[in-house]
């Protein structure tokens, strides 16, 4: 490895490649292939300087959950070739912004989003941000707007549908949430039978996600470390 990363962010790449094997064990014990499986590695409230590390160690994929935040990255790391994933609540007036960066969106939530998105120089990704809880507040859209929300993205030239996107519950075990996110990506295939993906799965559950059929993992902690306190 690159000794610059090494020295800069003791253990990452030690993290990272722990990770890593343990997405390869649970891809085994699924009977998966860890080829179906895109790791996202979340550098929220870090600074670039990890990320460059993370792309030293070979990361294209990074996900944030700030606008701002995401946009200076974007543009402190151009020279780099990265794919970034917003993964966070986003504003409908902060979306065509984000649209310039961002290789994907995973918390297409609302139609009024998608509005804001309908059109662009770009082919973004996105994912339908599906709530597993009954509680409004924790994001996402509810079950039964999936299918008007899949409808309308298809629609729009600038958006490609690749799938649903979930947080899972606190006060649930991860598996059963996951099984139903899974069951509303069968509905959404219903529709749109290439929209197959399935971003779940963090720090904590990612074995969990993988074994429902997850196909993107956003893991944070487990690689960066412990983050920072929010800007
Ligand atoms: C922060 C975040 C993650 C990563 O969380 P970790 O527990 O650090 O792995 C994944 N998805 C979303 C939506 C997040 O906000």
């Amino acid at each position: 490895m690159s000794e610059s990363s090494g020295e800069a962010f003791p253990g990452l790449e030690e993290r990272l490649r722990g990770v890593r094997a343990g997405i390869a064990d649970a891809c085994r014990d699924a009977g998966r292939s860890p080829e179906d499986v895109d790791l996202i590695v979340v550098t929220k409230f870090h600074p670039a300087e990890l990320v460059a590390a993370l792309a030293a160690l070979g990361v294209r994929d990074m996900g944030e959950n700030r606008h701002q935040e995401a946009q200076e990255k974007a543009e402190a790391l151009s020279d780099l070739d990265l794919r970034w994933h917003f993964v966070g609540q986003l504003q409908t007036k902060k979306a065509r912004q984000a649209a310039r960066y961002a290789h994907a969106i995973h918390s297409i939530d609302r139609e009024r989003l998608v509005d804001a998105l309908v059109d662009g120089d770009r082919v973004i990704d996105a994912f339908l941000q599906v709530n597993l809880t009954e509680d409004p507040a924790r994001g996402g859209a509810a079950p039964e707007e999936l299918e008007r929300l899949a409808e309308r993205v298809l629609e729009a030239p600038a958006l490609r549908l690749r799938g649903v996107m979930a947080v899972a519950p606190l006060d649930e075990p991860a598996s059963a949430a996951f099984e139903r996110l899974a069951s509303y990506s069968e509905r959404v295939r219903a529709l749109a039978p290439e929209a197959d993906a399935i971003s779940a799965g963090m720090t904590h559950d990612y074995r969990e996600a993988i074994a429902a059929g997850a196909t993107h993992l956003r893991i944070g902690s487990a690689i960066t470390g412990k983050r920072p306190e929010p800007r």
